[in-house]
């Protein structure tokens, strides 16, 4: 079977992650996630303090001095891949609703977009990856063979992220969670540089009613159409 890159983009907690992570695993893909690759600078940048509060903002400048000397790798630990920098996994660290508060501004800064985009397109320079993200299928890979747009309602999203956050024993208001994905949704598709939006060429898959299953079944119909 010819190998291809599939590009998943969509809103936060869309159940992007889930969905390709699956997939991978059932094609016998990589699967990476580069949400992880953003949020990890966004750790690392509050780790070093150079994030203040969102009236005062951030040192973007010494962020993309510290960008430039990152690694970033992906490896499996226990089925699931995980994000490591510098050496060191950090897979438990990102998603922390202190960098959910973050990360998209920090996503917003050119330079930094500029290093994790080139790093994104070595990893799938031998294809036979499911990249998952927001700007994947418009600009890291135009010429992805399959792409997807994930979306679901905004209340549905919550509900599960929420619920995420419940299980790995973070206690939150619901209320906070919607307010962090409308707010991410909203600099995620209005910020200056690759903004989120579904390209012509993507599928939509709205899977406010669909099971992982269902939305594979979708995508391996697409994979048999084209390979
Ligand atoms: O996918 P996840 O919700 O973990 O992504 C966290 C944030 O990283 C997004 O809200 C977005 O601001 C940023 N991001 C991005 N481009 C990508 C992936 C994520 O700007 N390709």
């Amino acid at each position: 079977m010819k190998k291809i890159i599939i590009a998943i983009d969509g809103e936060s907690s869309s159940g992007k992650t889930s969905l390709a992570k699956k997939l991978a695993n059932k094609i016998g893909y990589k699967h990476i996630n580069t949400g992880s690759m953003y949020r990890a600078v966004t750790f690392v940048a509050l780790q070093n303090n150079l994030i203040f509060d969102s009236s005062t903002g951030f040192d973007t400048k010494s962020i993309i001095k510290l960008v430039n000397k990152l690694t970033f790798d992906f490896k499996i630990v226990n089925n699931i891949s995980n994000i490591f920098l510098n050496g060191v996994n950090i897979e438990d660290n990102i998603r922390s609703t202190m960098v959910s508060d973050f990360v998209s501004q920090i996503s917003t800064i050119k330079e930094v977009r500029e290093k994790i985009v080139s790093i994104q397109r070595d990893l799938g320079v031998k294809k036979g990856v499911v990249m998952e993200g927001r700007d994947i299928g418009s600009v890291v890979f135009p010429n992805a063979e399959l792409k997807f747009y994930v979306t679901a309602d905004l209340e549905v999203r919550v509900r599960r992220r929420f619920n995420e956050l419940i299980e790995k024993g973070i206690n939150i208001k619901k209320s906070l969670v919607y307010e962090n994905l409308k707010k991410r949704d909203y600099l995620d598709k209005n910020r200056d540089f690759s903004p989120l939006f579904q390209c012509e060429d993507a599928v939509l898959i709205d899977n406010t009613n669909l099971t992982i299953d269902d939305q594979i079944l979708i995508i391996k119909n697409h994979i048999q159409k084209i390979t």
